[in-house]
């Protein structure tokens, strides 16, 4: 179950003291790793002339996937798309609305996609379905974190940074109420009584 609702955050926060700790050292290393293996799955790709194309979902992916780009040892270009879900966290609607488009088309691109968590995989499935639809080569995911306890829906993750119990996650690019993006490290929520 999760600790909190991020639109209500606890009024006590204790960086570092949550259950999931994943420190700034092990997120290097794990999105070295990822970039590697981008890198060697898509090189014959690459070299056959097909783009590899990156698209990031804003907001909480922007840091990750600042960190993943540089990984990759291989020619790409990138798009930006931002979306905003119905309902809060606890109660995922599935319904997800677009507030920021593609720019760029995804004709003969192999897209990955890169997002920060997938939890229950609504908004993945709506995503892959959006972006299936802009008639691409192939299209992957990337997910920095995985909660597979969560999932209500069955989504592909390709690259996954790291699998996490149920517990609400910040830092690193993600946040509570708009707030703690910055913090270097992912670490979980911990409410505090009185
Ligand atoms: P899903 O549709 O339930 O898979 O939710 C995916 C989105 O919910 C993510 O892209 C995040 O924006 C948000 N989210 C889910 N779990 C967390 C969390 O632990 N911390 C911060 N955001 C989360």
């Amino acid at each position: 179950m999760p600790t909190s609702d991020p639109h209500n955050p606890p009024t006590i926060f204790r960086p570092g003291a949550g259950s999931v700790q994943l420190s700034r050292a092990e997120i290097a290393a794990r999105v070295a790793e990822l970039g590697a293996q981008i890198t060697a799955d898509y090189r014959p790709k690459d070299a056959a002339g097909e783009p590899l194309h990156l698209i990031c979902v804003l907001n909480g992916a922007f840091i990750f996937m600042a960190d993943l780009v540089r990984a990759i040892d291989l020619p790409l270009t990138t798009d930006f798309m931002a979306v905003s879900s119905y309902g809060s966290r606890t109660a995922t609607s599935g319904e997800v609305r677009l507030t920021k488009d593609l720019d760029q088309s995804l004709k003969n691109k192999h897209v990955i996609l890169v997002e920060d968590i997938v939890d229950t995989g609504l908004t993945m499935q709506y995503l892959l379905g959006y972006l299936q639809g802009r008639r691409p080569l192939s299209v992957k995911v990337a997910a920095l974190l995985s909660k597979p306890s969560r999932r209500l829906v069955e989504v592909p993750v390709d690259y996954v940074g790291f699998s996490i119990e149920d517990a609400f996650v910040y830092g690193y690019g993600l946040d509570v109420a708009h707030r703690y993006r910055n913090l270097p490290f992912v670490t979980s929520q911990v409410t505090e009584e009185g």
